[in-house]
């Protein structure tokens, strides 16, 4: 009976507590239109540590958001960040919290007194989760091989867009900029002005910004990615998370934003990749970034098919 008992323990922990072997680290900059939602899957010896910088708008999280992070395997994550109080960034987060675990949850610290963030801050007391506190500089070390670093979060007059959170990611040898939608010039002026937030990370962090991988700031719009910060981030590759959309007359993202990522050479992914201008196809354009083995991998990603 005794060995009956330690048989079924053993067949078990096989099936529930074993590790999962040869993981690969994964980045998905998940197709939700005009908007932010990245997955980050970080390999452990046992399992991964997941994390979730913003949800995209609340009307996609039904329909993308949410059926693309289930189709993950995901009950819990690990760290939740919210880049900053906008609909395209913070409205899926709602949901991500009615429907899994966030064991931490970082935001850019602005306070704020429209609806979607007061439903936020009802959401976060109902689930008695506190914002951890933190300051530009924090680090937070994920497993062995990872860490995130805070580089901006909200300064005392910092308008929205640019109190965002920028996290650099390091895994191995590798570095990404996730940049929120700081800004670094105003509309009219020539690309080698900076300003606002990009001055900041700039004149704060230098050396520091160079990454191979920029999510490009603020979906590709013609006030952010100016010269001074493009040089010193100095990508391989810039991915644009956008969905054609249209603000009075600025198309998000902006042409010359392209072409200047074009002009050096920089390899574009773009979430709205083959949407018909103006109008947003969400769903239909997944990046996936995979490191297995030392061997990198930037692609478009489709959940329904296996490459
Ligand atoms: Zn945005």
């Amino acid at each position: 009976m005794k060995f009956k008992k330690i048989f079924v323990f053993y067949i078990l922990f096989f099936f529930f507590c074993r590790p999962e072997k040869n993981l690969s680290f994964k980045i998905f900059f998940i197709d939700v239109g005009h908007g932010d939602a990245i997955l980050i899957k970080i390999p452990t010896n046992v399992r991964y540590l997941n994390i979730l910088i913003d949800g995209g708008e609340e009307k996609y999280s039904d329909d993308i958001l949410i059926p693309f992070l289930k189709k993950q395997r995901i009950d819990t994550f690990h760290y939740l960040f919210v880049t900053h109080n906008h609909s395209d960034h913070l409205g899926g987060v709602l949901k991500v919290l009615d429907n899994f675990y966030v064991k931490n949850i970082i935001t850019c610290q602005k306070k704020d007194s429209d609806k979607l963030y007061l439903r936020f801050l009802e959401k976060l007391n109902h689930l008695q989760l506190t914002p951890l506190k933190i300051k530009i500089g924090d680090s937070f070390l994920l497993g062995e091989k990872a860490k995130i670093k805070i580089l901006n979060c909200y300064k005392k007059g910092d308008d929205e867009n640019n109190s965002s959170l920028v996290l650099k990611l390091i895994y191995d040898t590798f570095n990404f900029l996730f940049t929120g939608d700081i800004e670094g010039k105003k509309r009219s002026e020539s690309s080698s002005v900076c300003r606002y937030a990009e001055k900041f990370l700039v004149e704060r962090f230098l050396k520091e910004l160079k990454a191979k991988v920029l999510k490009v700031p603020h979906h590709g719009s013609e006030t952010s990615l100016t010269d001074t910060f493009l040089k010193l981030v100095s990508p391989e590759i810039a991915i644009i998370t956008a969905g054609r959309k249209r603000f009075g007359e600025v198309i998000l993202p902006d042409t010359t934003v392209i072409l200047r990522l074009l002009r050096k050479n920089i390899k574009i992914f773009r979430t709205d990749n083959g949407d018909h201008n103006p109008q947003e196809a969400p769903g239909d354009d997944h990046i996936l970034i995979e490191i297995k083995n030392n061997n990198f991998v930037c692609r478009y990603y489709s959940p329904y098919l296996i490459f």
